[in-house]
């Protein structure tokens, strides 16, 4: 008898991990992903924050799979080579007022089972986060926060996935689930048919209308934008930690914070948008005052003076303001949906259960020989010592070849981000960190794209940027 197929639609950080799951099974793995790469939707515009679980209230899906998320990163991102740096948070109380709803997160917290949370005065506020407004008179301290790069772990968890067996089929967008005698029973992605025994959305954004291909009632999700402004790395010793303000009903606030690459995050905003604007990524003059006004009211030496790139991300927003997950009334069609935040940190946890507790029963799923969790990432000159790096040259001189100059990322790197599936600028940013930096891409977009073209053997003219139709080169000025 041939395996089981299950089909996961979505490849950002939701779907690859629940692929790589179900690849510990005996199961046929399909990964289906309209963009051309992984990790472009809601997974690329995110603060990128392995949340501690404070913020959400027990009884909800969001507070019990973040708690469980989080305590699995360490593991993860080891076996992925991804970047973790438990930095820890304070929520910060500005004024009176803000002093009960530190208690109240205290609270919330512990009842989620956060370990480790603590409510400290202003001086050792002043001693941790010496930059913190002078003002502040108390912080929540959630010593298991960290930060992380969500693009990097969906990139791993596919590769990882694929590896293991799964198959990934980039620019597929699953336009029809067919459903008989109410289970799944095949789905229809660019003209293209298969059969299958089970399909999970995991959608982000557009799980709402996924559902509805299945015949599932969904309510529309809600675009909410977040606006951000990212200052340089050479004020990135500002702070050491995840700054929180109290949150609102909206949202945990506007957040001052550090990336794993060394630089400092303000945002997000919050702003509900039309369900219709589920692209609309756009950066707006008030979106940004907004989010430097709060930002600063957190720290107010902040440099605006180093900001290297504004941006915006949509979190999916359902009418219950909880994640979906689980079986459905369609045998077969699981939901990983509407994974707002804490989306990100719940992905490993949600991943875990879905697969283990409710699929592989359901499909009486055996586990399969061989798995292997681990996925080497791309060798990083710039973190090695100078005789590891020497010697890398010494193996292979193109790893002394630098072009991208703001994070020294060398030419051997961006073949080798070729080599693993980048066919975009993008493609090689998102795995090299090249053009991220603080010229965002001026000084070295020539150059990779021409070493794209060339590893491709295509025209320059036909890279693009990132989705499809973003080609940067028009046309040669000279034959
Ligand atoms: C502003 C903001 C801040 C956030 N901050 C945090 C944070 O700090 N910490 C945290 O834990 N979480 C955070 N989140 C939430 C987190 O980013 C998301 O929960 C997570 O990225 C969702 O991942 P996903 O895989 O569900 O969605 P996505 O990354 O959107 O992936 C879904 C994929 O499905 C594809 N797709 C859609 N329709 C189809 C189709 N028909 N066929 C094939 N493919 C399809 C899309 O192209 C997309 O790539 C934040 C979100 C936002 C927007």
């Amino acid at each position: 008898m041939s395996a089981a197929r299950i089909a996961v639609i979505g490849a950002g950080v939701v779907g690859t991990l629940i692929a790589r799951e179900l690849t510990r099974f005996e199961v046929e793995v399909l990964l289906l992903e309209t963009q051309p790469d992984v990790g472009w939707g809601v997974t690329k515009a995110n603060s990128a924050i392995v949340h501690a679980g404070f913020h959400d209230a027990p009884g909800t899906a969001r507070s019990q799979f973040c708690g469980e998320g989080n305590a699995m990163f360490d593991e993860l991102c080891a076996q992925l080579s991804v970047p973790l740096i438990r930095v820890g948070s304070w929520v910060v109380a500005l004024e009176e007022a803000d002093l009960e709803v530190l208690n109240r997160l205290k609270e919330q917290g512990e009842a989620n089972g956060i370990p480790g949370l603590e409510i400290r005065g202003p001086a050792e506020l002043r001693v941790q986060e010496p930059a913190l407004n002078p003002q502040a008179l108390a912080g929540l301290w959630a010593p298991t926060t960290g930060i992380t790069e969500p693009w990097a772990l969906a990139i791993a968890a596919a590769e990882n996935a694929v590896a293991n067996g799964a198959k990934l089929l980039l620019g597929h967008e699953v336009t029809a689930i067919e459903v008989r005698e109410g289970r799944t029973w095949g789905l229809t992605a660019n003209g293209l048919q298969w059969s299958v025994d089970g399909v999970v959305n995991a959608a982000g954004l557009y799980s709402d209308r996924v559902a509805t291909l299945a015949g599932i009632t969904a309510a529309p999700l809600t675009p909410r934008r977040g606006e951000y402004v990212l200052l340089d790395k050479a004020v990135g010793e500002l702070l050491r930690s995840v700054l929180f303000p109290t949150p609102n009903p909206a949202s945990k606030g506007i957040l001052v914070l550090p990336t794993v690459d060394g630089g400092i995050l303000l945002g997000p905003t919050a702003e509900n948008l039309p369900p219709e604007q589920r692209d609309n990524t756009d950066t707006t003059a008030d979106g940004l005052r907004a989010t430097i006004e709060s930002a600063r009211k957190l720290v107010p030496s902040l440099d605006l003076g180093r900001t290297v790139k504004t941006f915006a991300g949509l979190r999916p927003e359902s009418p219950s303001e909880d994640f979906e997950v689980g079986p459905t009334e369609v045998e077969g069609f699981y939901q990983a949906a509407a994974m707002r935040s804490p989306g990100l940190t719940a992905a490993p946890a949600v991943a875990k259960w879905l697969v283990h507790e409710v699929i592989a029963p359901a499909h009486g799923l055996a586990r399969r020989a061989g798995f292997d969790p681990r996925r080497a990432g791309i060798t990083r000159p710039a973190d090695l010592s100078e005789g590891e790096w020497e010697a890398l040259i010494k193996c292979d001189p193109r790893y002394g070849r630098i072009v991208c100059h703001c994070n020294r990322v060398t030419e051997g790197e961006v073949l080798e981000a070729i080599r693993r599936g980048a066919r975009t600028l993008d493609g090689v940013k998102f795995r090299t960190r090249a053009g991220f930096g603080r010229c965002q891409g001026g000084t070295c977009i020539d150059e990779i794209l021409g070493i794209l073209a060339r590893e491709l053997k295509v025209d320059p003219e036909a890279i693009e940027q990132g989705p499809v139709g973003s080609r940067i080169v028009c046309a040669k000025v000279r034959p």
